[in-house]
């Protein structure tokens, strides 16, 4: 009686031995991943979905520009598997904190990503006094690291290029999803492309129409679509502009015959309203990182540029002169 038993027995835990790594693979925890901004974490998401949710630093409505890390995100810092930022020229307030991750931890800095394109920051003229200092605050190293414009995902093709190569580091990290991960990057990566379409068309007729915007943050949006931006209000979101820029300011609206000016909703800007007037432009909002109604969630990326789109489009259209 008792042979039989044990041979029962020895089977029985055989299969299981046999079947435990798959199963396992299959029910883990997803990777704990922890996203620096709405649009990445938007990517991101997409990525994941029907897997596990990526963590947002950046809540909607504030920027990294100005951000400062509380105690419960540097623990969520901490415990990540993969932490998703652009970079040094954006993040400032990740730079110390991604030097004491623990080793397991894997870091991913879009702006070295295969596909990203990225772009100097622009000089000269009415963009910049002093160039745009985005992240040089402490020391220049904006220079050091190249001195890239870290505002690459107003980019579509860089959305794509992102979320391909967010599609595969998942997929590595964690193999048992690895086939649900690159379905997913393969499908925004198209939807992308789709919305690429539509705001080529949709910009078109105002691309000829000059802008003046808040901070130098859309550099890659106008390429992609070729828009006519004349110029940024401040040099560094967190600075007010001076009384001689606001003054360059008024004489570039009057002599390109800016239509709009645009305010942005992370940032109080009552000089938007003292920069038009008298100039004939009307005022906008442009957001460039995404705030509230925007929601966190694998629609944020495209829904921010679709938003973006809207707004440029609805208040260039208007009648000029
Ligand atoms: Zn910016």
């Amino acid at each position: 009686m008792a042979a039989p038993v044990r041979h029962l027995l020895g089977v029985v835990l055989a299969a299981a031995a046999a079947a435990g790594p798959v199963d396992s693979a299959k029910s883990a925890e997803p990777p704990k991943v922890v996203v620096s901004i709405l649009p990445l974490h938007g990517l991101a998401a997409a990525v994941m979905e029907g897997v596990g949710r990526p963590y947002l630093l950046v809540a909607p409505g504030s920027s990294p520009h100005t951000f400062q890390l509380k105690p419960s995100e540097a623990r969520k810092l901490q415990d990540a598997d993969i932490v998703v930022w652009v970079g040094e020229a954006l993040e400032t307030f990740l730079e110390k904190p991604l030097r004491t991750l623990p080793k397991r931890a894997t870091v991913v800095e879009v702006a070295k990503l295969p596909g990203v394109e990225t772009l100097p920051p622009r000089e000269g003229g009415i963009w910049s006094e002093h160039g745009h200092d985005h992240g040089q605050k402490h020391g220049g190293h904006g220079d050091k690291h190249g001195g890239i414009d870290g505002h690459l995902w107003l980019d579509p093709m860089n959305g794509q290029a992102i979320v391909r190569a967010l599609g595969e580091i998942l997929a590595q990290r964690d193999p048992g999803n690895a086939e649900r991960y690159r379905a997913n990057a393969a499908s925004e990566a198209a939807r992308i492309g789709e919305l690429h379409a539509e705001l080529e068309r949709r910009l078109q007729p105002v691309a000829s129409r000059p802008f003046v915007v808040f901070h130098d943050a859309y550099q890659y949006f106008e390429r992609r679509y070729r828009l006519a931006a004349a110029g940024s209000i401040t040099v560094s979101p967190e600075r007010q502009p001076s009384a001689k820029r606001l003054a360059a300011l008024r004489r570039t609206i009057r002599d390109r015959g800016a239509v709009c000016v645009f305010a942005e909703p992370q940032f109080k800007a009552p000089v938007v309203a003292s920069v038009v007037e008298g100039t004939g432009a009307r005022t906008g909002v442009l957001d460039p990182v995404g705030a509230p109604p925007i929601e966190p969630g694998p629609e944020a990326y495209r829904t921010l540029l679709d938003r973006l789109a809207r707004d440029l489009v609805g208040c260039l259209a208007g009648p000029t002169g």
